[in-house]
């Protein structure tokens, strides 16, 4: 494709503590009496092949650092790069907990077989800080979020379909090394049980009732002490 541009895409442009900007979602949006038109998402098909080198029973969450405007096409193109980070993320069937979360341009994110729309959360949390974000639903089974600067403090996010593309001149075995050296960082989510913290007065009553013995010994040093344990 010709007229490759790199985006200098800033993720996170604002916190969602702080006083927002303006997220028009959907829709269509006139600026200067002209509609803006929905970009087109190309992403390179040998990411297909990346997927799988990924845990298939369970979620999981990565960045990927390269973002293409192609103009003749007015699309974002994904190229197949080994510029992908796969954050520290605790994972489920159904959930990503993502432990430190990145800036960048790209976020793919898979999701249980089929289910190729967006959850609240992912629109609130994950869409609206990045310029593209994907679903992968196994498969051929692709849906994204973009999200464009309108002005100043003002974003448009709407969805858009994935369309495959072959744009980038790296090895995919490089990419898959890169991968694969990341793989640790998708944890399992393991279940905790919580202690339950019991004072130690209460710890005392509780065992001088049911257990007895604590009991005599109390008894026994309140004799000695010339004193009756209360009951
Ligand atoms: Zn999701």
């Amino acid at each position: 494709m010709l007229g490759r541009k790199r985006v200098v895409a800033k993720s996170k442009e604002w916190s969602l503590d702080e006083e927002g900007p303006v997220v028009l979602v959907g829709g269509s949006v006139y600026l200067g009496g002209t509609e803006l038109i929905r970009r087109r998402v190309f992403l390179d098909v040998r990411w297909l092949r990346v997927f799988r080198e990924l845990p298939s029973s369970t979620e999981w969450l990565m960045y990927i650092g390269e973002l293409y405007e192609e103009p003749t096409t007015n699309a974002y193109v994904i190229p197949l790069t080994d510029d992908v980070i796969i954050p520290e993320q605790e994972v489920t069937s159904a959930s990503v907990d993502v432990k430190d979360s990145r800036d960048a341009p790209v976020v793919i994110h898979k999701h249980p077989e089929g289910l190729r729309s967006f959850s609240g959360i992912d629109r609130e949390y994950v869409n609206q800080n990045h310029t593209v974000s994907i679903i992968w639903a196994g498969g051929f089974s692709l849906h994204a979020s973009v999200r464009e600067r309108i002005d100043g403090g003002v974003f448009w996010v709407y969805e858009a379909d994935v369309e495959p593309a072959l744009y980038g001149d790296v090895e995919i075995e490089d990419v898959l090394e890169v991968i694969r050296e990341q793989l640790g960082n998708i944890k399992e989510k393991t279940y905790t049980v919580q202690s339950v913290y019991y004072p130690s007065e209460y710890y005392a009553y509780y065992y001088r009732d049911e257990g007895g013995e604590e009991k005599e010994w109390r008894k026994k040093l309140a004799e000695e002490e010339g004193e009756w344990l209360e009951d």
